[in-house]
């Protein structure tokens, strides 16, 4: 199966490879495109960070980076997610203080997340009548420089017994 996941959950045994690598090029694309310096340590956070679609957190990122057996300075690791996140290649989960990876860095999103309560895999989505109906609201509440993520949580196709629906 070589299935690009661009909205919903990663069905299970998909070829995660392949979004790895995915990532990495966009990654590569957007920054080459802006000027922006993709390190060797903010590559390196990114691959992390996607090496499953389940949310890791700051710390998690510090313990894995330490495990390859290099020192790792906790700042380090929060800046080279602050660059992520200035650059829209990752996410933050506000409600799991956890990020994840964009599966469409181009452009500027209100994205939705569904958040898997039992196993933790969370699915980006974007959803343009949301992302309206948000819009619209804060205009007419004279609201601006306004961002929005809107996080769902349930239960995946997987947990709820591997059945698509
Ligand atoms: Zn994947
Ligand atoms: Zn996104
Ligand atoms: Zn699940």
């Amino acid at each position: 199966m070589d299935l690009r996941i661009t909205g919903g959950f990663a069905p299970p045994g998909h070829n995660h490879r392949r979004c790895i690598v995915d990532a990495m090029d966009r990654a590569a694309q957007v920054c080459a495109a802006r000027g922006a310096r993709l390190t060797p340590q903010r590559r390196r956070v990114l691959e992390l960070i996607w090496s499953s679609h389940k949310p890791v957190g700051a710390y998690g990122l510090i313990e894995q980076l330490s495990e390859s057996g290099q020192q790792v300075a906790p700042p380090t690791v929060y800046r080279a997610l602050d660059f992520l996140l200035a650059n829209g290649l990752v996410h933050r989960i506000e409600r799991l203080n956890a990020f994840v990876g964009c599966p469409e860095v181009e452009q500027d999103h209100a994205p939705q997340f569904l958040i898997c309560g039992d196993c933790g895999d969370v699915a980006e989505l974007r959803e343009q009548s949301v992302e309206a109906a948000i819009a619209a609201g804060a205009r007419s509440a004279g609201f601006v420089g306004w961002r929005a993520s809107v996080e769902v949580v349930g239960v995946c196709p997987e947990c709820a017994g591997g059945i698509s629906p």
